[in-house]
């Protein structure tokens, strides 16, 4: 007898485990606080998916899919053993969740037809649709651990951190999300948006700037798209394929997991030429209603156009630059503004120019 970890695929919530190796099947006798139950495991619908030296990870059934995860070295010798020759021990078999991508395109060329399929159907644009009606905590979770995983792979400015923060501090924000901002050290001159309120801005782009209006308007930029579920839309867009099959395969918890190994797709997403006019336009109001001048939205644009052709990802992810800045002078002729200098966020701007 093994002791471990049962999950009964409904809950995520490990239940306190013992697990008998039978001839022809498995048991496992869980406990959950009062309430107490025996599994049969037949060895043919049993899949591994972790099989190293410290975790033996076992999943059976379809849906909802089971699975138990024993900490012994024992176990796995025992069951190789008693089951050898058993389908199970040698099948390759894997949650979408624990392999991401890779995993799937290599043991999935089989369901590439079924996807071609899907996509005729529409599954991108209606997974698209369902993103706009993600409960804010699911998508503020999700983004919480995108941030994590991608701040890996950066070095934050501290300094530069607080002073943006501080500027934000400063301005009057209307958002579904708390927006939490952070400056990473990178030559792009380039700023992105995370799903549930997560700002990541390049220092190289701040270093661009010469008025504080232009960070304002980058700013309300990037909180139009978030407020507006433009990165939570395109990606899962761009992901839906993966997320369809986890849930076909019964693996709901898994879409969460498959987003987040797919971090990296956030820096490639392009949005529509009617999300980022959309989002300029946010960048513009927000100006507006801090009482600063709405120009500060053209200048940044300018200002990028001119100073750094090359290194536009900002620009190149974000189309026809020329277009957007006669939009954005066409609004502004449109409102009536007058800008009031504000000292909290000159004294924020004036920190991060500091060094
Ligand atoms: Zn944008």
């Amino acid at each position: 007898m093994f002791e471990g970890k049962f999950y009964n695929g409904r809950t995520s919530k490990g239940m306190p485990a013992f697990i008998t190796l039978e001839h022809n099947y498995i048991r496992v006798n869980w406990q959950a606080g009062e309430e107490s139950g025996t599994e049969i495991w037949y060895l043919t619908d049993i899949h591994k998916t972790e099989f190293n030296d410290a975790t033996t990870v076992l999943e059976y059934g379809d849906f909802p899919r089971q699975s138990i995860a024993v900490h012994e070295q024992d176990f796995k010798d025992t069951l190789q053993q008693k089951y050898s020759g058993a389908k199970f021990l040698s099948s390759t078999y894997s949650s979408f969740a624990r392999t991401g991508v890779k995993g799937l395109l290599i043991g999935g060329l089989l369901l590439l037809g079924l996807a071609v399929g899907l996509f005729f159907w529409g599954i991108p644009s209606l997974a698209e649709k369902a993103a706009a009606h993600f409960p804010e905590e699911y998508e503020r979770a999700l983004g919480e651990k995108l941030h994590a995983q991608m701040m890996q792979g950066y070095t934050i400015d501290s300094a530069k951190t607080e002073a943006v923060r501080q500027y934000l501090a400063g301005l009057t924000i209307e958002s579904d999300f708390q927006i939490h901002v952070t400056v990473v050290k990178d030559d792009q001159v380039n700023a992105f948006a995370i799903p549930g309120g997560f700002v990541v801005v390049h220092d190289a782009i701040l270093d661009e700037m010469e008025s504080h209006e232009e960070l304002g308007g980058l700013l309300g930029h990037e909180i139009g798209h978030v407020q507006m579920r433009h990165s939570t839309k395109a990606l899962t867009r761009s992901l839906s394929y993966y997320m369809l099959l986890s849930v076909l395969f019964g693996d709901v918890s898994g879409i969460a997991a498959v987003i987040v190994d797919n971090a990296s797709a956030l820096y490639n997403l392009e949005y529509s030429r009617t999300a980022e006019s959309d989002s300029d336009k946010a960048g513009l109001e927000l100006l507006v209603q801090n009482n600063l001048d709405p120009n500060g939205m053209v200048w940044l644009m300018e200002r990028l156009n001119v100073a750094a052709p090359e290194f536009l990802k900002f620009i190149s992810t974000h189309p026809n630059t020329s277009d957007r800045i006669a939009a954005l002078e066409a609004q502004i002729e449109k409102i009536n503004y007058k800008p009031v200098p504000n000292p909290q966020l000159e004294e924020a701007w004036a920190k991060l120019k500091a060094d």
